[in-house]
């Protein structure tokens, strides 16, 4: 099994949810007492958010290359970044290090397209709705049609993501405001919603979705299992 470097803290609450879904998904593959190999590196998410708001992308990128390094040098065999919007810098940190990075787009295109849908919904903070890295990934390399919600809607979203999920806080109100998004989406012609963020399973799971989900925490988590126990 090939040793994962977890880019993590981001929030801790997904990261939480990486390392239960991987446990489990080696158990399930291998049985007996095996578990995941892997390392986490957990960053202090508030230094994190403090420099997105800031768009201080320069500063964030020395910190995940660095983190990347570190892991590599801890060797780790391949990196995920346990986030979403932390792959604007996916290309950079590819760049300077020696081992691969699994993109959590690249896994969510080849689960959307194993299960036929042509055009998804994308929920997600306002970098990952509104920024080219992850829509470009989709629709140019995937050719995959992406549809977002209106900018109040992406703004709302993007609110209950940092004031609520990402610090713990599941509430009924903003499931519902949720699934009312949803909704429009799935009226203007979506046939699944991507939930583009690593937090928002813990708030919408398939039983509360009007659509199909495809939950990019648990298929990135699950690529990450796969890739390491792939031969070779
Ligand atoms: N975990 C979230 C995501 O998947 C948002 C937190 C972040 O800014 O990294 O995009």
């Amino acid at each position: 099994m090939k040793k994962a470097g977890i880019i993590g803290g981001m929030s801790w609450e997904s990261t939480l949810s990486y390392y239960k879904i991987m446990n489990q998904e080696v158990k399930r593959k291998m049985g007996k007492l095996h578990s995941s190999d892997l390392l986490i590196y957990s960053f202090d998410f508030q230094t994190i958010e403090e420099l997105q708001h800031k768009d201080d992308w320069l500063k964030l990128r020395e910190k995940m290359i660095e983190v990347a390094k570190d892991l590599e040098r801890a060797r780790a065999e391949f990196i995920i970044i346990a986030t979403n919007t932390m792959h604007k810098l996916a290309p950079d940190i590819s760049k300077e290090v020696n081992i691969p990075l699994l993109h959590i787009a690249d896994a969510t295109a080849e689960a959307i397209k194993e299960k036929g849908f042509k055009k998804v919904a994308l929920l997600g903070t306002k970098f990952t709705m509104e920024g080219k890295f992850y829509r470009d990934k989709l629709e140019k390399e995937h050719s995959i049609e992406v549809l977002v919600p209106s900018l109040n809607d992406r703004e709302y979203i993007h609110q209950v993501i940092y004031s609520e999920l990402c610090v713990g806080k599941i509430n009924d109100n903003s499931r519902k405001k949720f699934v009312e998004i949803i909704n429009k989406l799935k009226d203007s012609g979506a046939e699944a919603v991507v939930l583009g963020c690593t937090e928002i399973p813990l708030l919408i799971t398939a039983k509360d979705s009007p659509l199909p989900i495809l939950d990019t925490t648990t298929i990135h988590a699950k690529a990450a299992v796969k890739f390491a126990l792939t031969e070779a």
